[in-house]
């Protein structure tokens, strides 16, 4: 896997990637390829079925399917065995579910848990990289708190915020695996906040279509939330620079800048999407907040708690240790909306409109 200068060697180097068709991991297959490494990808379904990955340059060469779902005991001990990093990146991303515990809490800790037992069985694995979130540092905006890899999300539970509940309690028990089990691999965590920009499959990513609800008008009015935003290709490379970075350790934020959600929609005005049914009505205010909090409780569940421990507030995070140890310069978070707004009209998810 390395020289003896402990530089990772790409053509010698088996990298297998958890949930391969996902929005993030799919980029993430991309990048290695691009770097020579040779991919195990696992996926739910036939490799047919993913031909954004398939027709990926090097995927003829180096690209690997093998089928697992997150709940089988066992199912990644043969997958990982010949593999040198594991990315698990594999959990479910739904902010609106029927059962929480179910559809959320479970596949995400058995699915981490899972994933890491098969590690510690294979002699071969030297270090996981794991896809948390920045839902697992907090599950609220503030107007008090820097936020830094030094928090951790001590307020969700099955009815407040449960997504960032899975996530949390997912990089819990990683973090508890390595200490109680001391495998023969570490662990590097990667925490993003919202990802955004071109997918490389069909799929509308939860996060992107935030984007593709606000110009198609399901939300008729500003509110005053503020967003963390960084650009799936950034996502990706924090994750190859996790594996190849070799004294990289512990848990990383991965964010760019923060916009308002009147910022955003600014933006979208000025670059020239001003004719779709963007946002018009400013409760981006003091009485506006209170209001929203009333709606809030008409919403899906996942949707208004999300909207209640999140309105007038602030959200201000560090991420300056990404930024120093991994070397990432992010992509501006105005490019990163244009181009997923051009994605989400490429895919058909947004209706495309021409100004009258
Ligand atoms: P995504 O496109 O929905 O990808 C999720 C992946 O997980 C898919 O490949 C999905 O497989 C797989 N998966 C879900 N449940 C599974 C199960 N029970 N067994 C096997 N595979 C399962 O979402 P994403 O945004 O790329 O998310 C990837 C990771 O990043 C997740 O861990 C998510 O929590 C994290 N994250 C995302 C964001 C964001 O803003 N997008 C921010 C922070 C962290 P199928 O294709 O078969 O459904």
């Amino acid at each position: 896997m390395s020289d003896s200068t402990g530089e990772i060697k790409a053509s010698s180097t088996k990298v297998c990637v958890t949930g391969a068709s996902g929005f993030i991991a799919a980029h993430i297959v991309k990048q290695l390829l691009d770097a020579g490494y040779h991919v195990k990808a696992t996926v739910r379904s036939e490799a047919s079925r993913y031909p954004y990955l398939t027709s990926l340059d090097g995927a003829a060469e180096r690209l690997e399917f093998a089928q697992a779902s997150l709940q089988d005991n066992g199912a990644f001990d043969d997958i990982v065995a010949d593999c040198d990093v594991v990315m698990h990146t594999a959990s479910p991303y739904i902010v609106n579910v029927k059962d929480p515990q179910k559809d959320l809490v479970d596949p995400a800790v058995q699915g981490t848990t899972n994933v890491l037992e098969s590690c510690a069985k294979s002699a071969r694995v030297k270090r996981v990289v794991l896809t948390s979130s920045m839902a697992a540092i907090t599950d609220e905006a503030s107007n008090e708190t820097t936020f830094s890899e030094n928090n951790w999300n001590t307020k969700s539970d099955l009815k407040r915020n449960p997504y960032y509940y899975s996530k949390t309690l997912a990089e819990r028990s990683a973090w508890d695996f390595i200490e109680k089990k001391k495998p023969g691999f570490d662990l590097v965590v990667i925490n993003p906040f919202m990802v955004i920009g071109p997918s490389l499959g069909p799929g509308l990513n939860e996060s992107n279509k935030i984007f593709a609800d606000i110009m198609s008008g399901a939300y008729p009015t500003l509110m005053s939330v503020t967003w963390g935003i960084v650009d799936v290709r950034d996502v990706a490379k924090a994750h190859v620079l996790a594996m190849e970075t070799s004294n990289a350790s512990g848990r990383y934020l991965v964010s760019n800048e923060t916009m308002t959600m009147t910022q955003v929609v600014n933006h979208l005005n000025s670059i020239g999407y001003s004719h779709y049914k963007l946002p018009k009505i400013n409760l981006a205010t003091p009485f506006g907040d209170k209001v929203m909090k009333l709606l809030s409780y008409t919403q899906p569940k996942g949707s208004g708690s999300y909207m209640r421990s999140h309105i007038g507030k602030d959200m201000r995070y560090d991420n300056s240790k990404v930024k120093q140890e991994l070397g990432i310069e992010f992509i501006p978070a105005k490019e990163s909306i244009k181009a997923a707004v051009e994605d989400l009209l490429k895919w058909n998810h947004l209706k495309s409109k021409k100004a009258s």
